[in-house]
């Protein structure tokens, strides 16, 4: 068997010109674009890298994004008084912290201070719990990024045996809340857990978020299974490699997500059409 591909790149074109459509609409609506800042603490390429990626993607959209910066040297109290600068600031209709924070600024302060209605990125303690509970709300864009690139492949998942490797707040987590929503038996592992292979082998839908290239091989797979790959780790040439061994999981899998080019090229356009939500939420 040979897997067919999830292909990311064209899932987020389809959401990025959807996303433009309803930003074209606000802004003549209410006369200004939705706006969203990033905020950057410290200069960690990667991250700077992200926010730039972020940047052009909001600005091609037709959005308002504001490049905002902090020195970790200020420690919480500036970190505070920039989110609460943020959340009440009436042009600001989306927020996105990069993660992890540098030392010594603590994510608690953004989990409990940030408005939730701002969160784009499903990050504050409100947003899980909603998510949690099964509430309306923002959810994480990484994994739900995964659930629409199954949706747009008419892949089902009720009833479907889900593996979800990682168990991050930021992936693993609300991706096994997310699949559950949709009916999914779900199991969340990790580095505690036992026999990995046996379990991975279980799933119809087998989700790798772990950040361990290569960790996920042909004999972990169920024949036709469904096998999206949340891993970005680049190497020594800066591209990009997955969780999952492509080469040989091509060979097994029924479909698959490269990397790059499948989950990650839709994060950022979920986090597009979460500020479009949340800057039409904020006017209603
Ligand atoms: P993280 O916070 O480091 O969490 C990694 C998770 O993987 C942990 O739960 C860890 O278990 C588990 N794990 C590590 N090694 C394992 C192993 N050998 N077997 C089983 N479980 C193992 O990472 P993250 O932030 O969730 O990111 C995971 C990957 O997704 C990274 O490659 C990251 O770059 C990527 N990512 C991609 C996107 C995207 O847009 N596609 C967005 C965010 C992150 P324990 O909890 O037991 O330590």
């Amino acid at each position: 068997m040979t897997a067919q591909l999830l292909d990311g790149r064209a899932a987020a074109e389809a959401i990025r010109t959807d996303v433009a459509a309803g930003v074209q609409a606000f802004t003549a609506s209410h006369g200004s674009a939705p706006g969203l800042a990033t905020l950057l603490a410290g200069d960690d390429p990667g991250s700077a890298w992200y926010v730039r990626s972020i940047g052009r993607a909001a600005k091609a959209a037709g959005m308002a994004w504001r490049d905002v910066r902090l020195d970790p040297a200020g420690g919480d109290t500036a970190l505070r008084a920039t989110i609460d600068g943020l959340s009440a600031d009436t042009t600001i209709h989306g927020v996105i912290v990069l993660l992890p924070l540098p030392a010594p600024l603590s994510l608690g302060v953004v989990a409990e201070r940030l408005d939730p209605a701002k969160d784009v990125d499903g990050i504050t303690t409100a947003s899980a719990g909603r998510l949690a509970l099964g509430q309306p709300g923002l959810v994480p864009a990484t994994p739900l990024g995964g659930i629409e690139l199954l949706k747009r492949n008419g892949i089902s998942l009720a009833g479907a045996e889900a593996v979800v490797l990682g168990r991050s707040n930021i992936v693993g987590k609300p991706l096994a809340l997310l699949l559950l929503a949709e009916h999914a038996t779900v199991t969340l592992c990790h580095t505690r857990t036992r026999d990995l292979a046996a379990v991975c082998r279980r799933a119809d839908v087998l989700c790798a978020a772990v950040g361990r290239p290569g960790l996920v091989t042909a004999d972990m797979v169920k024949p036709g299974a469904v096998v999206l790959d949340f891993g970005t780790t680049p190497n020594d040439a800066g591209k990009l490699r997955g969780d999952v061994d492509f080469e040989t999981v091509h060979e097994v899998a029924g479909w698959l997500s490269p990397v790059p080019g499948g989950t990650e090229s839709v994060t950022t356009a979920i986090l597009l059409r979460n500020t479009l939500e949340a800057a039409n939420r904020q006017v209603a």
